[in-house]
């Protein structure tokens, strides 16, 4: 069914040759996003280029190869400031993926700011990738991790929030799009009201950049993190983007070359931004093909992105939750597209199992958001996530995939 939003969702489907294929001699229907994206042929098609013809180190070489993988990954740094509207390339730091950069900042500006009795700031529903860091460095600074709790639509207390900012505060990190209930967090006003109290604030975009446009000059937010792979871009790469004045006063965090301008046994000086943040040789391949598949978003408009999806999410909650015996965890009034859900009687699992016969790739588990699954009263959810290329005959398959689990169940 065509798209009442602009987009040509049967001709984008034609650019992901994946989604083509059957599983089980069924057509596959690709509902695990949050998970991983899809890649389009252009990002495909940019990576085998590059390891044809253009393959070389970065950086010190002066032969052609070199100087040419060097312009596309320094373009590709380009491409990604633009997409989130930095204001320099210098604040682009390419690292593994959202994992690694909010690692890294925990490594580096946490560790010269955060000291015993002073207290970091997240929510209830961050993924473990945004807990695990803060409580290392939390136990190593005898430092204390305070909790923003959510209330039983999956939205954050922001009025709870506000009373746990203070003059012992040292840094908020919190998701942009929650992965596990899929609430999109009022980030805005969250930088606004630590920025009153002279706290910087850490958001997790992991699952919000895919779905809307972010624009990190006019939400203020001090760092940006997100993986590449959720992007429609490949595995392995990911872009921490953090104020210039803030990375420029930061330590570096891994040390090898290519951060340093000079080295002697004596003293080593560091490279300048973003360099002095990328010890060793890079995700070459990855930072390109991530140029790609930005290149890509850009064509086809994150605001026409975000509208399809909130179409399509307004058919899946209406479309779930005329089932009977089926729960919606996290049903906040702004929301990108995450469908989690429990099925009375069913374990998750066997839910997802069943679902995966029917052609339907859904994650089931805790979605590395175990806390989420405590405060709702839950060991696990089954997880339906959408992309651009999702169509509402997906979420139809997904129905009467449901329907199959029910039966099957009933029986
Ligand atoms: N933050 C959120 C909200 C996520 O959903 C994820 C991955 O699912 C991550 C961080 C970690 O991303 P990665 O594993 O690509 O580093």
């Amino acid at each position: 069914m065509p798209s009442a939003t602009s987009l040509d969702v049967t001709a984008i489907r034609k650019d992901f040759p994946i989604l083509a294929q059957q599983v089980y001699g069924k057509p596959l229907i690709y509902l695990d996003n949050a998970a991983t994206s899809q890649k389009p042929q252009c990002v495909i098609d940019t990576l085998t280029r590059f390891y044809k013809t253009d393959n070389a180190n970065i950086h010190r070489g002066v032969h052609a190869l070199s100087e040419r993988s060097t312009l596309s990954y320094e373009a590709a740094r380009g491409k990604v400031q633009r997409f989130l509207n930095a204001a320099d390339t210098r604040e682009i730091i390419f690292v593994r993926g959202a994992t690694e950069a909010i690692n890294l900042v925990g490594q580096t500006y946490g560790r010269t700011h955060v000291s015993a009795g002073d207290e970091i700031v997240i929510s209830a529903m961050e993924h473990h990738s945004n807990i695990v860091p803060w409580q290392m460095l939390c136990e190593e600074k005898g430092a204390v991790l305070r909790v923003i709790p959510i209330n039983d639509r999956g939205e954050l207390e922001f009025d709870q929030f506000e009373k746990l900012l203070n003059n012992r505060t040292r840094l908020v990190a919190v998701s942009h799009v929650s992965n596990a209930l899929g609430t999109i967090n009022p980030v805005r006003g969250i930088i606004r009201a630590a920025h009153a109290w002279n706290v910087p604030v850490l958001i997790d975009g992991a699952q919000a950049v895919p779905h809307m446009k972010v624009d990190v000059r006019s939400l203020d937010c001090d760092f940006y993190v997100f993986s590449g792979h959720k992007v429609f871009g490949p595995t392995g790469i990911g872009v921490l983007y953090g104020k210039e004045k803030l990375l420029e006063a930061m330590p570096p965090w891994q040390g090898g070359g290519d951060m340093i301008q000079s080295v002697t046994f004596g003293k080593t000086t560091y490279n300048d931004l973003p360099y002095k943040f990328e010890a060793g040789t890079p995700n070459i391949a990855g930072v390109i093909g991530l140029g790609a598949a930005i290149d890509y978003l850009d064509q086809i408009g994150m605001d026409a992105i975000e509208a399809h999806e909130q179409e399509l999410l307004a058919y899946g909650t209406r479309e779930l939750e005329s089932i009977t015996g089926l729960r919606l965890i996290g049903t906040a009034r702004e929301k990108a597209s995450v469908l989690s859900f429990v099925i009375e009687g069913v374990h998750p699992h066997d839910a997802a199992t069943i679902l995966d016969r029917e052609g339907v790739a859904v994650r089931a588990g805790h979605h590395c958001a175990q806390p989420v699954m405590e405060r709702f009263g839950v060991s696990a959810t089954t997880r339906a996530s959408l992309a651009f290329y999702n169509t509402t005959e997906d979420i139809d398959a997904l129905v009467a995939g449901i329907q199959k689990v029910r039966e099957i169940f009933a029986a």
